[in-house]
């Protein structure tokens, strides 16, 4: 389609994909740029195999009908295989059935599979470099997300050598056994041993959270690092039975990389727990476009390349028609909320903003000529 688009939407994960199909749908000339395999990799989206807090999203929901179709049709093997079947739900899949729809349904959306390089604006619009061409947009949705700081594990590698590393742990966060989002798989841990791994007072809120929601037997791991935990907290840990442990994780023990049983740490007997959460903050916000334009972020006392980026009630940045949505923004009445429902309400907020100002100026335009 080229030339000036109404919206472009920048990233491919559940925000852009929100923001994308109610462009699509509004029937605006929009550009959503899905992001690189770069980007994909170090993004949120990746990681959520598996989406069980929000209604709708269930797989019961299609097999009951399917099972129905095929016992009418006296399909009795095919119902046999269809119920043993499990038909997860995750960000993947949503992403790429958006994708497809939008491509087959939308003909006034440019998907374009690229990184967005550069971010400039004008008085009237805003110019999007990717690494093959720069695009103009009157109106700019951000959608970079966020990616979660992970604990380095000092394991022996199959040289025999110590290798400090995040990478031991990845194949239990894909398992759902290494945990990220209280709020989204908390519910998991009822009555089970979880290791909460971090070392401040976001560990130990977690840490009585899981205790208080879900009657987790908790251990705090500070894989190595002094806990920096305030009195009060630490009193209410202590009620709880909740110890901190200090010592390095130089072991994960499991069955295989199927079943998580625990960390082994330096100097320590080994922490038996059929969960991790890890508790670290955020390792990046993905912030530089809205930088680039001079948007105004949040939190001034945390490293700018940690910090969000400011919007209002509308998803719209301290710039004019700059909006940003997501993991990547955050209010400043209110809780930062990463969860796929919030980016895709505040998407809506933010594209039917940029719709209602377009229509609004092709009324103006009617008066004019
Ligand atoms: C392990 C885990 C489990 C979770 N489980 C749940 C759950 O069960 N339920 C729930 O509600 N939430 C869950 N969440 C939270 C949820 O995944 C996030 O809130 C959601 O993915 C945020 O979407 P987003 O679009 O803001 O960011 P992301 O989904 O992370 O997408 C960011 C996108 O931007 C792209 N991108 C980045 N930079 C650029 C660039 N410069 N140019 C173009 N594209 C770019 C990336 O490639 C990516 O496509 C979970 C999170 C984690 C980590």
């Amino acid at each position: 389609m080229g030339g000036l688009f109404e919206c472009a939407v920048i990233g491919g994960g559940i925000g852009g994909s929100a923001a994308a199909l109610r462009a699509a749908q509004n029937g605006m000339r929009t550009l959503w740029l899905l992001g690189s395999n770069t980007t994909r990799k170090r993004s949120r989206s990746q990681w959520v195999r598996h989406l069980d807090n929000i209604i709708g999203f269930n797989e019961d929901i299609i097999k009951h009908q399917v099972l129905k179709t095929l016992a009418k049709a006296g399909q009795t093997e095919a119902v046999k295989i269809v119920a043993r079947e499990h038909y997860h739900i995750n960000n993947r899949r949503i992403i790429q059935n958006t994708i497809d729809r939008i491509q087959d349904e939308y003909y006034t959306v440019d998907v374009v599979k690229a990184e967005a390089t550069g971010l400039r604006r004008s008085e009237t619009r805003f110019e999007v470099d990717t690494p093959d061409r720069t695009y103009e947009a009157q109106a700019v949705v951000l959608t970079t997300g966020v990616m979660d700081e992970q604990p380095a594990i000092s394991k022996l590698n199959r040289k025999g050598n110590p290798e400090d590393s995040p990478r031991w742990i990845y194949p239990f966060a894909n398992r759902e056994q290494v945990l990220y989002c209280i709020r989204c798989e908390g519910h998991l841990t009822r009555d089970d041993r979880v290791a909460v791994i971090g070392h401040s007072d976001v560990a130990a809120e977690l840490a009585m959270m899981l205790h208080e929601r879900y009657g987790t037997q908790v251990t705090i791991l500070t894989n190595g690092v002094e806990p920096e935990m305030t009195s009060d907290r630490q009193e209410i840990l202590n009620r709880y039975g909740i110890e901190v442990v200090s010592g390095k994780i130089i072991d994960i023990l499991s069955a295989g990389a199927k079943q998580l049983h625990g960390f082994q740490l330096e100097d320590h007997v080994p922490v038996e727990v059929r969960f991790a959460l890890v508790a670290l903050g955020l390792h990046r916000v993905y912030n530089d476009l809205a930088r680039q334009v001079d948007a105004r972020l949040m939190d001034d006392d945390m490293p700018v390349e940690k910090r969000h980026i400011r919007i209002n009630h509308k998803g719209e940045t301290s710039v004019p028609n700059l909006f940003a949505v997501g993991d990547v923004a955050k209010r400043d009445d209110e809780p930062v909320m990463k969860q796929v429902y919030t980016a895709q309400e505040y998407a809506v907020r933010a594209v039917d903003t940029i719709d209602y100002r377009r229509r609004r100026a092709m009324r103006t335009g009617l008066f004019e000529k």
